[in-house]
């Protein structure tokens, strides 16, 4: 017996002990090893005349003993020597994938079976004994290499006619273990990782034990040899691609589209990547997981490489398949990998061309789009501190209140192209923001309103600023400047010559602590007050930030407006040359008003009911 080296030693050990979930990956790796095989012995046969193999006859045969508890995998690839078997199965032979000096934590050690390819040592994490019996091409011998763990290995003279490699697993006896001797879990799990090797994968057809004694069994090929992602565009119609999506994300609804791939030249990979109809269950939840499935010519490496889609594209489903990327690579190796950011980084702009297509020329799909995946891009516009927000922002999507739909910022500045700035205004719906009296004014004067009925609107304007040189402002904040220089100095000299009036209003609220001003205004049509805000935080934001879970509370500074084209003017003119008691308790009133139809609480509700009643009872 001899012993394992080293470093050898502690992969088995790691790998024997293992309370790794995801053990089935083991399978990936033993038919990974022989596709390679066979990929050697095939590149042989190509520049060897002397080696005859037909490409035909490649194949990975996989048998399962259920009495005996084995599993086998059979190639009939390249083989290896007595010599090789003992350089390859004796230690590991890229040690330097492994650093286990920094891998002490048990926890550490469970996340790197995940994200290295551990090679032939996993099939220890479901096998007691590994017996692996080889013919290297054009050899007389065949040797066994034979193991029951970390104790050592043997090396000895063996049986086989044809060459290439079994690799001869008995399964723990265990009932965890099971699973790997029924058929349709193997199928299964080489669907999972290795349905994309190129060479057939062969297991026997599933009969019954009587049927056995008289029949011969047929060997069935499992995988599908030929990606759909590696085939021609224009050999796929769109139903095998739906099928194939359908398939592979099970998504019972279809796709919107999908973007098919094929890069040649420096750099190599095939991707396909579909943009669904609508947000899965957990789209907007933590539990979601964004990424691409990552091959490495065929073989799995990744369920979901979260690099290669940056947070406000996370919505894509797809896969990428490199030549260019090797099996083994790590998740940590994989962020700084000069391939998959450059793969990453294409994939971005593709994704983004499609939807400015799909706005520009399918503007039904996609509005349906927009309604499932808006939110992630606005938030996209907002995260990063607005680091990307000139990527997205052309896919951006308002509600028009002039076109009675949503238009692209584009779209709202070319019709608004004689405006001065770029208008919004926010609240829970679009029928409510319509009937707030700012919004109802200036549309019935003629002016399109971006009307914003999300809660990240406004934050993404406050990152946005500006769209080709011009502003937005909201609506409601008291920077509006559109009235003309003489409707100007008009309210200005009326708000003075009633200074001592609205101040004495002002102070009939102090109660309140955010009322900054009373003012006069004009612009409202029949309205008689509204509520401006005057600073950075507007009304929605401050409903916005106290909704969230901390325990600051923002106060918009707001501005109580009255119009002074309404008969309550003139109400209030009289009671403050008559009586200014009951001035202070309109003030009250009026605030409250003010407040409702902004949708904000009224914090003494119990007062101001009181007080609307003794006005009615006089
Ligand atoms: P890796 O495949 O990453 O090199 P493994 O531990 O999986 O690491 O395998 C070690 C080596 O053993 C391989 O590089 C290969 O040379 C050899 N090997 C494994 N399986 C086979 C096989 N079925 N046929 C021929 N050689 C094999």
């Amino acid at each position: 017996m001899k012993e394992f080296k080293a470093e050898s030693k502690r992969l088995m050990e790691l790998m024997i002990n293992s309370i790794y979930t995801n053990k089935e990956i083991f399978l990936r790796e033993i038919i990974s090893n022989a596709s390679d095989a066979i990929d050697k012995l095939h590149y042989k046969s190509l520049t060897n005349k002397n080696i005859k193999v037909k490409k035909d006859d490649f194949a990975i045969v996989i048998k399962i003993d259920k009495a005996k508890r084995t599993l086998t995998i059979s190639d009939n690839g390249i083989g290896m020597t007595k010599e090789e078997l003992e350089a390859n199965l004796g230690t590991i032979a890229k040690s330097g994938s492994y650093d286990f000096k920094t891998q002490n934590e048990k926890k550490e050690n469970i996340d790197i079976i995940g994200q290295f390819g551990v090679g032939f040592y996993s099939a220890f994490m479901v096998a007691s004994k590994v017996l692996v019996i080889s013919k290297s091409y054009g050899s007389e011998d065949a040797y066994a290499w034979e193991s029951s763990g970390i104790e050592g290995y043997t090396i000895s003279k063996s049986n086989k006619d044809t060459y290439g490699t079994d690799i001869i697993l008995t399964i723990k006896d265990e009932e965890e273990y099971n699973r790997y001797l029924e058929n349709y879990e193997i199928k299964e799990i080489i669907k999972k990782y290795s349905d994309y090797i190129t060479y057939p994968i062969k297991m026997e057809e599933e009969i019954s034990e009587d049927d056995k004694k008289d029949k011969e069994v047929k060997l069935e090929t499992v995988n599908t040899l030929i990606p759909i992602w590696r085939r021609n565009k224009n050999e796929i119609t769109e139903e095998e691609y739906n099928t194939f999506y359908s398939d592979k994300f099970f998504d019972y609804e279809k796709p919107l589209t999908h973007i098919h791939t094929k890069a040649e030249g420096t750099l190599e990979y095939n991707s396909l990547i579909y943009i669904p109809s609508h947000a899965s269950f957990d789209y907007y939840s933590k539990e979601y997981e964004k990424g691409l499935q990552l091959y490495s010519n065929g073989v799995l490496i990744m369920e979901k490489c979260a690099d290669l889609v940056p947070d406000y594209f996370s919505f894509v489903k797809g896969v990428v398949d490199s030549s260019d990327l090797s099996l083994n690579i790590s998740r940590e190796m994989l962020q700084q990998n000069r391939v998959l950011k450059t793969i990453a980084s294409n994939i971005e702009k593709h994704i983004k061309n499609e939807l400015l297509d799909m706005l520009n020329n399918k503007r039904e799909d996609y509005l349906k789009f927009w309604d499932s995946f808006g939110l992630q891009l606005k938030a996209g516009i907002y995260n990063n501190y607005g680091m990307d927000k000139d990527k997205i922002e052309d896919l951006l999507m308002f509600y028009s209140s002039k076109e009675d739909k949503l238009v692209t910022l584009n779209e709202y500045f070319t019709n608004n192209k004689e405006e001065k700035a770029l208008y919004y205004a926010c609240g829970s719906s679009i029928d409510q923001i319509k009937t707030l009296p700012q919004v109802e004014s200036l549309m019935s004067k003629g002016k399109d309103i971006l009307l914003c009925d999300s809660y990240l609107d406004e934050f993404v304007f406050k990152i946005i600023l500006k769209y080709e040189d011009k502003e937005f402002k909201n609506v409601c904040s008291d920077n509006l400047d559109l009235d003309t220089e003489e409707e100007k100095k008009e309210i200005n000299s009326l708000n003075e010559k009633s200074k001592d009036l609205l101040g004495l209003m002002k102070e009939a609220l102090k109660e309140t602590l955010d009322v900054e001003e009373v003012r006069f205004t004009s612009k409202l049509n029949n309205h008689p007050v509204c509520l401006s805000t005057t600073g950075a935080i507007s009304v929605e934001m401050e409903k916005v930030m106290n909704a969230m879970p901390t325990n600051e509370t923002v106060n918009a500074k707001k501005v109580l407006e009255i119009n002074y084209n309404h008969p309550i003017a003139k109400k209030i003119e009289e009671l403050y040359k008559n009586d200014k008691e009951e001035l202070k308790k309109y003030s009250k009133v009026l605030y409250a008003e003010a407040r409702l139809i902004e949708g904000l609480p009224i914090d003494n509700p119990t007062e101001i009911t009181n007080l609307i009643c003794d006005i009615l009872a006089k």
